[in-house]
């Protein structure tokens, strides 16, 4: 079924009968020729893009809980291409392309909302930082623009601008990032990825790796063994987890980092403004909710849920920023675990095991990367050979000294 507003009216005037299910519910096949684990963003549009954009069959995403219920379902929406190094910048303006037309190919509405990002500037050495990445961006086909404090405030006049720690001296601004409805993607991906004849298999956790004399022959789940030809782990937070049953240590930590959601407000904010003294970013839900976020929990843990210091240190960053945040009550928060690499860039590419490939790394930014994800793990898949934008998102960058360390932090995961 194609969606539409005229199918909307339709369904409307007869009682909304005919509304079928996204996608189909298939019993696991005994063998595939590609099996993904994970049906998160990133699994579901690589099994999506390896249909479609490679021609292959036989494939199957496997999911222990159902899609959607990891970070593609946690996370605070935001979009972006706005980074400085080469190994990112490309990859990033790439899937910020493929957003602009991805509710058109997945015919699937994603409330993808290009309604600008600022990173607010607090120190003249910062200004000078904003601009080297400003001018990074543009180099590389992407939309920047530096503002001044006066822009800034005609655009947020409630935010703290005297404030003599953190006196607001501009910002970077990117105009086509943004908000996408985070499940939505998860949704409208595997239902494109079942139309072309994928089996999205949710409660079917992968536990193990069937591997013979160095080749994959597939995987051990909990509803019994299936073969495959070629297996990609795309697990995210679980990464080193579902690694370590095909005895690979990750360079990967896994910890938690919680989001924030306060009660509806009338519009006040926007688009997306980012806190560049301390770690908090901002953004206002359709409806009308401000979601926010900052800092990982300080340790490392598989629990899906996070401390109470860190809440503290978040409310702490947003009041300095909106003072009026404090007349505000928080709804919610929730947590979700993010595979934190030691340079804070992704990793997708092959494994040693022939047969066993990888996608993880991607820390708490991998929302915006979700449609170039998919691409580029796809091509892996199908061609063997990694894509020309992913080229520095290897594994051999660890052992060659090859880092793609955005932020300068070193090898400290949690300072990514
Ligand atoms: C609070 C928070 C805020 C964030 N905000 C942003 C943001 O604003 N912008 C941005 O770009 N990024 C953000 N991120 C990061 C982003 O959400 C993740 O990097 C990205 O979603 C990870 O890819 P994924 O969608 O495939 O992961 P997931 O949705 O986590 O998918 C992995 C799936 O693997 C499944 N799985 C795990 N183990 C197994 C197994 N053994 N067998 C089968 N299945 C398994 C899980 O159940 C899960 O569904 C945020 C993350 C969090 C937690």
């Amino acid at each position: 079924m194609r969606y539409s507003g005229l199918r909307v009216i339709k369904e409307a005037l007869t009682g909304h009968k005919g509304w079928g299910p996204a996608w189909r519910n298939p019993e696991p096949q005994a063998s595939y020729d590609y099996i993904i684990i994970g049906g998160g963003g990133h699994g579901l549009a690589a099994a999506y893009y390896l249909a479609k954009e490679y021609g292959k069959k036989r494939i199957a995403v496997l999911e222990k809980s159902w899609i959607g219920s990891g970070n593609v379902g946690r996370n605070t929406t935001i979009i972006r291409s706005n980074y400085l190094l080469d190994g990112n910048e490309p990859f990033y303006e790439y899937s910020m392309q493929l957003w602009e037309n991805l509710e058109q190919e997945l015919n699937y509405n994603a409330m993808v909302s290009q309604r600008g990002i600022v990173n607010l500037i607090h120190s003249d050495p910062q200004r000078d930082a904003f601009t080297r990445r400003g001018n990074a961006m543009i180099l590389n086909g992407a939309d920047a623009r530096l503002l001044s404090t006066a822009e800034v405030r005609e655009m947020y006049p409630f935010l703290n601008f005297n404030d003599a720690r953190f006196p607001i001296k501009g910002g970077l601004m990117q105009p086509r990032g943004g908000t996408v409805r985070h499940d939505a993607v998860a949704w409208g991906y595997a239902r494109a990825a079942d139309l072309l004849g994928v089996d999205i298999i949710q409660n079917c956790e992968v536990t193990g790796f069937r591997i013979e004399n160095g080749t994959c022959k597939g995987v051990e789940t909990t509803r019994g063994f299936i073969g495959a030809t070629k297996v990609a782990s795309s697990v995210a937070g679980s990464s080193s987890r579902v690694m370590a049953a095909a005895g690979m240590r990750l360079p990967i930590e896994s910890c938690v980092l919680q989001a924030f959601v306060t009660e509806g407000l009338k519009p006040v904010l926007p688009g997306v403004i980012t806190f560049g003294a301390g770690h908090f970013y901002c953004s206002q839900s359709d409806k009308g909710g401000l979601v926010f976020g900052g800092d990982p929990d300080g340790y490392n843990t598989y629990a899906q849920r996070g401390g109470l210091p860190v809440v503290e240190d978040v409310i702490e960053s947003g009041m300095a920023l909106i003072p009026a945040l404090g007349r505000v009550r928080v709804l919610r928060n929730w947590g979700g675990l993010v595979d934190m690499s030691m340079d804070g860039s992704p990793i997708i590419d092959k494994t040693d095991v022939d047969g066993l490939y990888f996608n993880g790394g991607w820390c708490y930014g991998g929302f915006k990367a979700t449609p170039a994800a998919g691409v580029c793990l796809a091509h892996l898949l199908a061609t063997d050979t990694p894509h020309k934008l992913a080229r520095a998102y290897r594994f051999d960058r660890f052992r060659r000294g090859y880092m793609i360390d955005e932020k300068g932090q070193g090898p400290f995961p949690n300072l990514h």
